[in-house]
């Protein structure tokens, strides 16, 4: 599938990893990691630390799958409100997963400060406004419930919205420096040259796995090519690939559209470069970026044709200029870039982490969503804690068994 179309802004800033090396003969390892994307090198990177000799397959090029998209806002709230995640899995739950995803943003920001890898991981803060009178119902009840398990939220009226960031809106919900934003394409990067620097890592590119065989010791990964990789465990981070792997079907395809701006003048840009997004499902969010860019995405539409979705870029951009002014009326914003992707999304707004069954070699590891860059540092550690033989109560509510 084409992952992504137009001009990823990620693929422009920063040179692509030339590392051209595909699998040439059958080869072993602990684990073999199946995607080089942000999840599967978050994978390898706690897999390494953990002292298994792991290897990372991918067949495109380095990270350039959806990670090379990726608008990288890095937040605790999924894409499924708080209170609405707990009509579905219960409150305690619910809680329990968004305060793993805020402890997931801590995380990055240590995982790339041990590693050394910077990815412009900047700390800020995220404005999530009512889009309608409706929304601001979703915001007193996000605030309250949110309150009551002491996750980090402020209300904004109407009033600070306009006053404080110029925006032309109803009331809103602050989440103040527990937010951050990143390039995901540049961490993904980072982290597998890291080891690969190391020589705790083997990484192969342009192999193509095509089927992945389990038997009672092991498992047996035959490439297109027809080469053999034996190992104890497969990690799948194949992101939204990754449905010729699983027994069913767990995910919807989305088109998602994005853009950059020409660079704006900086005292125009709103306060503290917060994170911002809004109630409205689909809901338009955005971030800045170097350069004093501002970056636009939304107007998700829920299809995964590839030529369907790349047919409306030009449309779509439109919609989102539009949009933006008419939340930002004082700033003169237009793009310079644009480019379209697919993600997934489940029912309830949550990753599949871990193995379909239990006891099965093969580790799932699929950050779906919209936020789904905090699920893959999640889904690392929940592998890593699962095959060095501490298992979780993660398991419960980011695994398969959710389906039962
Ligand atoms: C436009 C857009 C904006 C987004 N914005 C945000 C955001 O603001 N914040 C956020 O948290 N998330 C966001 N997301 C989602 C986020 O980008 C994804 O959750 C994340 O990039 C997924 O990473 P991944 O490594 O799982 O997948 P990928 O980056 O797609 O990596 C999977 C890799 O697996 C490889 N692969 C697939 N099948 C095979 C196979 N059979 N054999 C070998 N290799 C294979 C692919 O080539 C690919 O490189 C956005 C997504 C898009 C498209």
């Amino acid at each position: 599938m084409k992952l992504h179309s137009g001009l990823p802004y990620w693929i422009v800033k920063n040179q692509l990893f030339d590392y051209y090396n595909p699998l040439r003969k059958d080869v072993s390892a602990d684990v073999v990691i199946v995607g080089s994307g942000i999840t599967g090198a978050l994978a390898a990177h706690e897999l390494c630390k953990a002292g298994l000799d792991c290897c990372v397959v991918d067949k495109r090029s380095i990270a350039t799958g959806s990670s090379a998209a990726s608008t990288a806002l890095l937040q605790y709230e999924i894409d499924l409100p708080l209170h609405q995640l707990a009509d579905k899995i219960g409150e305690e739950n619910a809680a329990f997963a968004y305060r793993s995803c805020l402890e997931s943003i801590s995380d990055l920001e240590r995982i790339l400060k041990e590693t050394g890898v910077n990815a412009d991981f900047e700390r800020v803060p995220t404005v999530f406004y009512a889009s309608d009178a409706k929304g601001e119902d979703i915001i007193t009840k996000e605030y309250e419930m949110r309150r009551r398990h002491n996750l980090p939220v402020d209300m904004l009226s109407k009033e600070d919205l306009k006053r404080r960031y110029g925006m032309n809106t109803y009331a809103g919900a602050l989440t103040n420096g527990e937010s951050a934003q990143a390039d995901a394409y540049k961490a993904a990067v980072g982290l597998l040259e890291h080891h690969l620097g190391r020589g705790d890592l083997r990484v192969y590119t342009h192999t193509e796995i095509a089927d992945i065989e389990e038997g009672n010791d092991g498992c047996r990964l035959i490439s297109v090519d027809g080469h053999t990789i034996y190992c104890r465990y497969v990690v799948v981070a194949t992101g939204f690939e990754a449905g010729r792997f699983l027994p069913e079907n767990v995910m919807k395809l989305t088109s998602t559209y994005a853009l950059i701006s020409h660079p704006v003048d900086s005292r125009l840009i709103w306060p503290d470069r917060a994170l911002i997004w809004e109630t409205a499902d689909p809901y338009l969010y955005m971030r800045t970026s170097s350069g004093n860019r501002i970056i636009i995405g939304g107007e998700d539409e829920n299809f995964g044709n590839p030529k369907r979705r790349d047919r409306l870029l030009r449309k779509k951009v439109r919609k989102l200029e539009e949009k933006f002014h008419s939340l930002f009326p004082d700033i003169p914003m237009t793009a310079e870039m644009a480019w379209c992707g697919t993600f997934s999304t489940t029912d309830d707004g949550l990753p599949f982490i871990g193995p379909w069954d239990d006891g099965d070699r093969v580790y799932f590891d699929l950050g779906y969503g919209g936020n789904g860059i905090t699920f893959s540092v999640i889904g690392a550690q929940i592998i890593r804690r699962a095959l060095t033989g501490c298992p979780d109560r993660n398991d419960e509510i980011f695994g398969f068994k959710r389906l039962d």
